[in-house]
Parts: C-alpha cells; structure tokens; sequence
C-alpha cells in the first residue's frame, strides 16, 4: 500500500508546535518581516500564505512592499534597518528579485541571525559543515517528511533531480550528514532515468511538469515532488503522480504534498531565530 503524504495534515502538526512554543514566551512576540521587491504574482501569493500561517501560530509578520524599480543601495539599507530593529526575529526578501538586483548581494546584507531562509553565506558554510541551528525551510521539510513517516535515510541511496541553492543543493547536504549515499543530478546528468531509478529515495526539484516518469521509479522508493508547475490545469508536479503511485512505497502530492511543509518549517525557523537571538542578548 503507498502512503500518499498529506503536507496540509503535517504542516499543523509543525504549526502547532510553533503555536505552542510561542505561547510559552513571556517576553517579547517573535516578528518575521517579509520583504517584496516588485509584483511577481506566484511571489504574492505565497507570500499571503506564509503571513496568515505566521498569525494563526501566534508570530508577528509584517510585509514590506517595495516597487520594481527600487536601487539595490534602498534594498540593503531597509535590510540593514531591519538587522538593527529588536523587534525584528526573521527577515526574508522573497526570490526572485526583479533584473538588476543581486539576490547574492541582499543575502550577504541580511543579519545571520535573523536570516530564516538560510541564505545568507555563513549560514550556508554552516549547513556545509553540518552544524546549520537554521536550515532551508523546503529542504528542511522535506526531511521532515522522511523523518515523521519513519523512512530510513541513514545508509540510504538518495538521488536529488536538481542542484538548485535554494533546494537541490541544501536537500543533498541534509541527506548527506543524515548518512545517506547521495546522487544529485542535473540537466547535463547523463541516463537520468536510470539513475532515478536505482533510488530508494528519489526527490525531484526541478521545474519540469511530469518530467520523472513510473518507470523512473524503483518499486518501494520514497518519492518526493518538490516541482510546483503552474499549468492551465492547476498545478502540478515534477512527478507523473498517477505512474508514480503504483511503484512508490511513500509519494508526495502535488499540490498538498511539500509546499505546505515550506511555510510550516519557515514558522519554525522564525521561533529558532528568536530563541537563539534571545538567549544571545540575555548572555551578553
Ligand atoms: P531551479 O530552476 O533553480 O533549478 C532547477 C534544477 O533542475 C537545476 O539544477 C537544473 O539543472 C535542473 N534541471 C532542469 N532541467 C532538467 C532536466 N531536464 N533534467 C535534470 N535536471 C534538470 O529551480 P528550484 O530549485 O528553485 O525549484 C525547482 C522546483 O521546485 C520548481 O518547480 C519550483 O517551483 C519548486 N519549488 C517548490 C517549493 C515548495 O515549497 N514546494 C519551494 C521552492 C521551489 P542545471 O543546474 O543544470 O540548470
């Protein structure tokens, strides 16, 4: 029988943990500010998403909304007001940013501390060298799912479709320091099908609807669809669910499958940042 994952059900379960870790604060409210530069509409509406689960879990939020045509010197200095705001726990400038805005510039600007995307270099170094206390929130979910459904990542062979910064990248690291054997593949990976399917946990970040066919797929894997795909139909994955579903042992949904995962870990990020930015200031 093939467990299809519902991220929905899973993302309250981490959602309400937040909740609950937040309701035992006595002092100050945890407050991520979310930062929009232009008017990408995929952008806006995760964004709705992610603010209204920040205030059901009890976290402060706050959108600043900037126009497309804004300097990168206006960008960075809002950020760096924000790294100087104690009010302020998380920041996360939303990707992408319009042409002729460095993204790689905004990372470095972002307070390590408050920087709950993990984006920013030292925090990467720090996820490169296993001791990340923040960790990429789609990454970070996807292990999340692995872990609650009891799916053995240790010993493991792991392909990733996708080698992107923002999840192929950081999903192969977290595999690897959880000791799995991983393969990360690539849009120049020769025999890709062949590859996928010497997996026992195969996870696709890449983009393409449909892309990873049943056959792709070894009979019992775990299968983890990160692709969001906006089609005329809806949105589907990078996964051909309705071939996939027969040969996995365990399948994520697109959509409800990862996606509400990205927002739960994001909450959660925002308490980690603000325990550690408490305790900092408490043992200064
Ligand atoms: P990127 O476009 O940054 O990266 C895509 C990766 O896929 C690249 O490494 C690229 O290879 C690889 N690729 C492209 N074509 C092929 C191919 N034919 N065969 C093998 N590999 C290929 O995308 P992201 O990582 O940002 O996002 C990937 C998907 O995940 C998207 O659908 C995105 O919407 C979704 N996503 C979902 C999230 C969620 O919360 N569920 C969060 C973030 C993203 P190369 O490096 O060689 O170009």
């Amino acid at each position: 029988m093939t467990t299809v994952i519902d991220g929905q059900k899973l993302a309250l379960e981490i959602r309400s943990e937040v909740a609950e870790r937040v309701g035992r604060l006595r002092s100050r409210t945890p407050k991520l500010v979310v930062v929009i530069v232009g008017d990408d509409a995929a952008s806006r509406i995760y964004i709705r998403g992610k603010r209204r689960a920040c205030e059901r879990a009890g976290l402060v939020s706050e959108q600043i909304d900037l126009p497309a045509e804004t300097a990168e010197s206006e960008l960075l200095s809002r950020i760096f007001a924000l790294n100087r705001d104690p009010e302020v726990h998380g920041i996360l400038v939303q990707l992408p940013l319009p042409p002729g805005l460095d993204p790689y510039a905004v990372a470095r600007a972002i307070d390590p501390a408050k920087d709950v995307d993990c984006l920013h270099p030292e925090n990467v170094g720090r996820l490169v060298q296993g001791n990340a206390h923040i960790k990429p929130c789609t990454a970070a979910g996807v292990i999340e799912i692995l872990d609650r459904h009891d799916v053995p990542i240790e010993g493991s062979r792991a392909v990733v479709i996708g080698r992107s910064e923002i999840v192929g990248k950081p999903l192969a690291l977290l595999l690897l320091h959880r000791h799995a054997t991983v393969t990360v593949c690539h849009s120049r990976t020769r025999d890709l099908p062949e590859i996928a399917r010497s997996a026992e946990i195969l996870i696709a970040a890449v983009g393409r609807p449909r892309m990873v066919e049943g056959s792709w797929i070894k009979d019992g894997a775990a299968v983890i669809d990160v692709g969001q795909n906006r089609l005329e139909e809806g949105l589907v994955g990078d996964v051909d669910f309705d071939a996939a579903v027969a040969r996995a042992s365990l399948i994520t949904p697109v959509p409800g499958g990862v996606g509400p995962l990205t927002i739960a870990m994001l909450l959660r990020n925002t308490i980690e940042a603000y325990e550690q930015i408490e305790s900092a200031a408490r043992s200064a």
